[in-house]
């Protein structure tokens, strides 16, 4: 038992684990602390112009080295920050993290490079959501169009009156949204009429075979003509070969992302992919 294994005890976490409600508990409570012992960190992961291969954004995504589960993958910790409420603080000490991260990328390139983040719908259903957002919006002079919310297909099947005031006050503050995960979960194609939508991610799971399956293929090009006509632009995710990005370019996705390109990267080593460290030696 962990417990019995001692306070300090250091564990990798693995799938079994997930079966595991005394564990589950021990990661809620080791969760509570995270932020006020520094271990959460982000990570952006580049996104590029498919056609010119230019970084053109990145989307930051949330980690957490736990002194006692090591690093917990956020799929993990994600789901249970969200059952717990947690991930309002969770989701506060991100904004702010991000938009620091951002503004000084954004100086240091002397360009606005657009940041995605996620946000979940525990986070949009809690009142002061909103407030915080505008306060470290403008704390850090960010412009809001160089924003983009990306939010899961699930989240609008909640379809709550809160969630939907929220997000079009996003909408009204200037913010782009982004449809997640495209094609998994419940579609309904109805979502894009009712916001407006400025990019959906075609999920990894129909980007892995799209050069092989052509089942998967005839998805892909259904996503990206129905993005197109609705003046939609189509971001392809989990990119890991030349041979799905060839195919995402010839078909005119317009932006691809994956490990092809990079793996998410710490805001340092982001500086460097984008030559950064390179031209302030100049
Ligand atoms: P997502 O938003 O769909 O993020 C994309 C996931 O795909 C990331 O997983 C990323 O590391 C992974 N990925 C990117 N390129 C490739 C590739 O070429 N191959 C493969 N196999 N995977 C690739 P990650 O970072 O583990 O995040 C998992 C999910 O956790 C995210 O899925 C998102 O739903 C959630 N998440 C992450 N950070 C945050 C956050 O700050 N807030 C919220 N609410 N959710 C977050
Ligand atoms: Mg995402
Ligand atoms: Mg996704
Ligand atoms: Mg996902």
């Amino acid at each position: 038992r962990a417990k019995a294994a001692g306070r300090n005890t250091y564990r990798f976490f693995t799938p079994e684990m997930n079966r595991d409600a005394a564990l589950r508990l021990e990661l809620e409570t080791e969760l509570r602390h995270a932020v006020e012992r520094g271990e959460l960190y982000m990570v952006y992961q580049p996104q590029v112009d498919l056609e010119t291969r230019q970084v053109i954004g990145c989307e930051a995504l949330m980690r957490w080295s736990s002194r006692r589960f090591g690093e917990v993958p956020p799929d993990r910790f994600i789901p249970l920050a969200e059952e717990s409420g947690l991930i309002n603080p969770i989701g506060e000490w991100m904004l702010n993290r991000v938009f620091a991260d951002i503004s000084a990328l954004n100086r240091t390139l002397g360009r606005h490079l657009a940041v995605s983040i996620n946000i979940s719908s525990r986070q949009l259903r809690e009142p002061s959501f909103l407030e915080r957002f505008r306060h470290y919006l403008d704390e850090y002079a960010l412009a809001p169009d160089g924003l983009l919310i990306e939010i899961t297909e699930s989240l609008l099947v909640e379809d709550d009156e809160a969630t939907m005031g929220c997000l079009d006050a996003l909408v009204r503050m200037g913010m782009r949204l982004s449809m997640d995960d495209f094609g998994t979960g419940y579609s309904s194609l109805s979502y894009l009429k009712r916001f407006p939508f400025s990019e959906i991610k075609i999920d990894r799971d129909f980007v892995r075979d799209i050069s092989t399956d052509p089942g998967d293929a005839a998805l892909c090009l259904a996503i990206i003509a129905m993005a197109k006509g609705l003046g939609i632009q189509v971001v392809g995710e989990g990119v890991e070969t030349e041979a799905q990005a060839d195919f995402l370019s010839e078909h005119e996705a317009d932006i691809g992302q994956g490990y092809l390109f990079s793996r998410p990267l710490r805001l340092e080593d982001l500086c460097g992919y984008l030559g950064v460290g390179v031209r302030s030696e100049e």
